[in-house]
């Protein structure tokens, strides 16, 4: 019998899985119990659409039985088994690209961490924590042969031929030291109710039942007989599918926690029935922490489709755009037809209908616990900000909506705001929303720009995420109120000094701008006079309203389509009545003008968190200066 060796993620998970979430081996049977009931949606499925299968039929269940003094656990079903490849490719690898990416992105820290581990469902291999050797006997729906896996969880597993008198398949847990105790009729019972009641197949769990009879023996004593049992122990309803007034918060939440393997409760949950043209049922979960493969390209969508309470498919990225990929639930509908396939459903008109419902319902549910419940939309936000700005770009139909909900930190107001708080806070007569993005937060609130709007009484949204300048290059106002970067050109004439200059001055100044522009050469696009700088600061660096901004430009060519952008320069707005501003207007010697306005531009460069392009030329130039 030929061992064959895990391949290596195999044996890394096996080992993370037995030492990290040791204290929660528990889950194991749920593990199991879920990938039964797998097992029979997918027979099920097949035998209402699959040419082979087709009419198949067959009473979903699946069973429990264990043997005390044999030290077994045995988990059976009868869905839709594995062939040996299957049993191969399945036990033998982790398939899923997430698992793989998953692992490895974890640090060690994490690796110790159970809960993180535990909010993600860690599958078949969870059977070691209780077992010392492992036993699939699987015969696949529509095959003759049976074959049997066996394991001791180490590093190789075997594959033989085995016996099964119809499909379906039998996971055997030969339990360990801290196993035996789950080969025990209450502890299983327990553990089918908290994590598996709806399970929408009825699990059976099988037990010896001893009891005294009428009679008595020789010596007077009572006769014991036992009895062998079997009894439903889930109540195997869809839950979803209950009047919402039936269901408790309790029942909402442990629906969520058994079937979306997290081991926080639910944010909140939003449970809606639509009739009408078309007619639905969804049951969505905002998870309390985001899902740690948001951002992955491969994240695993959390929405399952079911087509008349049968399982249709959870790996569609279609289900909801991408921007919502945070929730979790279901979606059952009564229209669609049961073989529907992945390119049906992608242009299928009662999809749709449920995706564009299902994105109103979520974005309408969001906006009242704004309203209603600032406490827990924190919380929200705290999470899922970002989803709902990128929603912002790519979700043109709902854009109003989403303006309504994104979050900005601020020049005024500790925390977030809405944009309609900005909106009702602004000053009269203040025709824009003024923002700042291009760096860390602490770098934009002490950006000179900033002081001096704030000294007029103007708030300004601090746009720290990279995603923001994505955002409003393409969203260009709220509400008609367009929004200005106060870093760019076009906000600049917004907030001028109080004083008119006269045509000398106007000239002074303009001989100034060019002295410096000369000085600096191709280091700059241009160089102005501020209007709005506060006398301590020298100057500040700003982009031509048209450019992209200095983070964007980042982003761009990070994302590879920079490079045709060419470099593009900032605009030196330099503030005349700074003192050393004035020192290079009185300069004469033309050495020294070079060097001051070099200073000033790479000081301005230093506020914005950028360094100098040749720091040592810099330190060489203000040492120059000191001295
Ligand atoms: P996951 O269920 O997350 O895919 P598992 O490690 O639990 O990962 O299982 C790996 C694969 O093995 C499953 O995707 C499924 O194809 C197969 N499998 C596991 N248990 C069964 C079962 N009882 N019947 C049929 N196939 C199964």
């Amino acid at each position: 019998m030929a061992k064959k060796q895990f391949k290596t993620e195999v044996s890394d998970l096996l080992n993370l899985i037995i030492h990290s979430l040791y204290s929660n081996r528990e889950i194991f049977l749920r593990e199991l119990i879920s990938n039964a009931s797998d097992a029979i949606d997918k027979l099920k499925y097949l035998s209402l659409t699959d040419e082979k299968l087709k009419g198949f039929s067959f009473d979903p269940v699946i069973n429990i039985s264990f043997d005390t003094s044999a030290k077994t656990l045995t988990i059976s079903d009868n869905g839709i088994g594995m062939d040996e490849e299957e049993l191969n490719n399945n036990l033998g690898t982790i398939a899923s690209s997430g698992t793989k990416k998953f692992l490895s992105s974890l640090s060690d820290d994490a690796k110790k961490n159970s809960n993180l581990i535990g909010q993600f469902g860690v599958g078949f291999y969870s059977a070691f924590m209780v077992a010392s050797k492992v036993e699939v006997i699987s015969r696949k729906a529509g095959e003759e042969k049976a074959f049997r896996w066996e394991s001791e969880g180490k590093s190789t597993y075997t594959v033989t031929e085995a016996e099964r008198s119809s499909q379906g398949s039998d996971i055997i847990l030969h339990l360990n030291e801290d196993g035996a105790d789950y080969a025990n009729r209450w502890q299983l019972e327990t553990l089918i109710k908290k994590y598996s009641d709806h399970i929408a197949y009825p699990i059976y769990l099988e037990y010896d039942q001893e009891h005294y009879k009428d009679e008595k023996d020789a010596e007077g004593n009572p006769v014991k007989e036992v009895e062998h049992k079997r009894e439903q122990i889930n109540s195997a309803s869809a839950l979803w599918t209950r009047s919402k007034s039936s269901i408790k918060d309790e029942e909402y939440k442990e629906f969520y926690k058994n079937n979306y393997s997290d081991s926080e409760d639910p944010l909140f949950y939003i449970h809606t029935h639509a009739e009408g043209a078309t007619e639905y049922t969804t049951l969505f979960y905002i998870p309390a922490k985001a899902p740690f493969d948001m951002y992955y390209a491969d994240y695993r969508p959390g929405v399952k489709l079911y087509v008349k309470r049968v399982y249709i498919t959870d790996d569609d990225k279609e289900l909801l755009p991408t921007y919502l990929r945070f929730v979790r639930g279901i979606i059952d509908s009564e229209d669609l037809p049961l073989n529907v396939s992945r390119e049906i459903l992608q242009e299928n008109k009662i999809m749709t209908a449920i995706r564009n419902g299902s994105v109103k319902k979520l974005l309408g549910e969001f906006k009242k616990i704004a309203d209603n419940n600032p406490e827990l939309y924190e919380k929200f936000i705290s999470q899922y900000n970002r989803p709902l700005k990128e929603g912002l770009y790519s979700d043109y139909a709902n854009r109003e909506s989403l303006l309504e909900l994104v979050r900005y930190k601020s020049s005024e107001v500790e925390g977030w705001t809405s944009l309609a708080s900005y909106k009702e806070r602004m000053k009269e007569g203040q025709k824009a929303i003024y923002y700042i993005t291009g760096g860390k937060e602490n770098i934009l609130r002490n950006s000179p720009l900033i002081a001096s709007y704030k000294e007029k009484g103007y708030e300004v949204l601090i746009m720290d995420d990279d995603i923001d300048d994505i955002v409003t290059s393409m969203v260009y106002e709220y509400k008609e109120l367009p929004f200005k970067a106060i870093n760019k050109t076009g906000a600049m004439d917004d907030i001028k000094k109080d004083e008119a200059k006269s045509e000398d001055e106007k000239k002074e100044e303009s001989a100034l701008a060019q002295k410096m522009k000369s000085a600096l050469g191709d280091a700059v696009k241009d160089v102005v006079i501020s209007s709005r700088l506060s006398a301590d600061s020298a100057a500040v660096i700003v982009m031509d309203e048209n450019d992209p901004s200095i983070q964007m430009q980042k982003i761009l060519k990070q994302m590879g389509g920079g490079e045709d952008l060419g470099e593009i320069k900032p605009i030196l707005e330099v503030n005349a009545d700074n003192a050393l501003i004035r020192k290079i207007d009185q300069c004469t010697d033309e050495e020294m003008v070079k060097d001051l306005s070099s200073v000033v531009l790479n000081q301005a460069y230093i506020a914005e968190g950028i360094m100098p392009k040749d720091p040592a030329a810099f330190v060489r130039q203000v040492t120059r200066l000191l001295g």
